[in-house]
Order: structure tokens, then sequence, then C-alpha cells
């Protein structure tokens, strides 16, 4: 199927590695022109290569801290200046810290909400005029299959993603009439350094992985890839009438039938 991504601009940011890194080589694969932000220059610029190279399509690395409103707004301005044109976004950023609700202060939520929250507004609003120019767009939120069931210690973490799948819906709501769709995919497992940090230091990784796969119904980990086939597909110009929704990719792991 012809995705139809051909001199689309895509702006994918927290892109150095994992799933924002699979999502921008997906995305090149398919003829975009891709953007990718992270805020390590050397490692962006590694991965821009490396995905410019296994394509031949062009990927320009910029560096930005997603979670710093002068530099997001700064990043935007060149992004849409190095193209002419934004019609993608794909909001990533790091994961907050992992642990139980007591152990949180006021100054881990807020910088729960700089990075995981406000991030995806700034940006948003930031293409929002772009994409208004050129009659349409694509907003795409990576969150986490938390918002769906839950996930021991991930208070922060659920309660930013909950707020993008509140605030998607809205924006869905009033982007529409702009043929901009805005939605959210959301993450179950998916072996990236984020899910690695997290096995127990002393464990055999690879017992540890088969460990945390047992409860899911296709028996493994996902892999990238996996999930940058959805954001792919949501990209395109075939998703044209999806919009407002939250989709999970984590091989069935969550069982809630709503
Ligand atoms: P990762 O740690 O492998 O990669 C994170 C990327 O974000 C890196 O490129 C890093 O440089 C970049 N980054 C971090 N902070 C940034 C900042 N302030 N500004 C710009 N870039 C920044 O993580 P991942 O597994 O790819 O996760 C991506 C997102 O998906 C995270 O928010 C994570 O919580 C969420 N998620 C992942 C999983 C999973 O199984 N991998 C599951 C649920 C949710």
């Amino acid at each position: 199927m012809d995705l139809k991504l051909n001199n689309k601009v895509a702006i994918v940011l927290a892109a150095s590695k994992g799933l924002g890194k699979a999502i921008a080589l997906a995305l090149s694969a398919e003829g975009a022109k891709v953007i990718i932000g992270a805020r390590d220059e050397t490692e962006l610029t590694k991965t821009a290569l490396e995905i410019q190279t296994l394509t031949g399509n062009e990927v320009i690395a910029m560096p930005v801290d997603v979670a710093d409103g002068n530099q997001i707004t700064n990043f935007i301005r060149k992004a849409a200046d190095a193209f002419g044109r934004i019609d993608i976004l794909l909001n990533n950023a790091g994961g907050p810290p992992f642990n139980k609700f007591e152990n949180f202060d006021d100054d881990a939520w807020q910088k729960a909400f700089e990075l995981n929250l406000l991030s995806v507004t700034r940006a948003s609003r930031l293409v929002l005029p772009h994409m208004q120019k050129t009659g349409g767009g694509r907003i795409i939120n990576i969150i986490s299959g938390s918002v769906k069931s839950v996930l021991a210690n991930s208070v922060l973490s659920t309660s930013m993603r909950m707020g993008i799948v509140g605030m998607a819906k809205l924006m869905a709501d009033e982007f529409g009439p702009y043929n901009i769709t805005v939605n959210n995919v959301a993450p179950g497992m998916i072996l990236t350094d984020r899910l690695k940090h997290t096995l127990p230091k002393d464990a055999d990784p690879e017992e540890a992985l088969k460990e945390r796969a047992k409860n899911i119904p296709l028996g493994r980990i996902g892999k990238p890839e996996e999930l940058a086939a959805l954001v792919t597909f949501l990209a395109s110009e075939q998703a044209a009438y999806i919009t407002g929704t939250t989709i999970q990719v984590d091989g069935g792991a969550n069982r809630s039938i709503f």
C-alpha cells in the first residue's frame, strides 16, 4: 500500500533512540522528509545519518529539549523553515520515573508535567498554523498502555497521559474542520532502553524479558518497528477519517473489554 507520504514533512520528537527513532525510520522509509529532535546532538546526528543511509531520504537532526518552552519554539520555527511546511507531528519524550505515589514530591510532578504533558501542548499549538496553512495534518502522541489498565508505580506517567487522552479529544474536535487529525498510540511493553532499564539488575535479561512476557497473549515483548508501523499508518492519507482515538500496541496485554 502506498501511504502517500512522499514529500510530506514529519517532525519526530525524542527520536535519537527507542520508539522515536523507529518511527522516524519508518516515516523516512515511506518517503517522508523527517526532522528529528532530542537533547544530545551527537547521538541525534548519528541517528539521522543512520536513517538517511538506510532510506535514501533526507533526515535533519535538530537538538531540542522538549520540556523547554524556548527551545521547542525555536525548534518548530526552524523545522518549518527547513522544508517550508509541516505535515506530521509525532509528540514523544522520555518517560518519567516509576515509583509509588507517596514518593513523588511537587518537583517530580512539575517535571513530569513539563516533560510529558506541556511539551505535547506546546509543540501541537506551534505546528497548528503551519498545518492550517497547507490544509491539513496529523498529530500523533506517544503515551502509554497505562491509560487503559493499571500499571504499578506509573502514577506520574499515567496522570500526564490521561491528560493527553482528554486533550487529544478536544483537539480532534477543534481541528477537524482544518482536516487535522489527532490520535494517541499507547505502547504496552516494547523493547527499548527504557524497558531494559526496568529489568531487575541481578537477573539474566533474556530470562527477565521472558518472565515479563508471560501474561501477554502474543507471548513476547513488542518490537519498536511494530509500533512504528501503526504510527506510519495514522500519518498516512488512508487514515484521514481516524481522529480522537487512543490505540494500543501491546500484544493483547490489556484485557479490558472497553
Ligand atoms: P527510550 O528511553 O528508549 O528513548 C527516549 C528518547 O527520548 C531518547 O531519544 C531520549 O534522548 C529522548 N528524550 C528524553 N528526554 C527528552 C527531552 N527532554 N527532550 C528531548 N528528547 C528527550 O524510551 P522509549 O521506550 O522509546 O519511550 C518513549 C516514550 O514511550 C516514553 O515517554 C515512554 O514512557 C513511553 N512508553 C514506552 C514503553 C515501552 O515499552 N518502551 C511503554 C509505555 C510507554
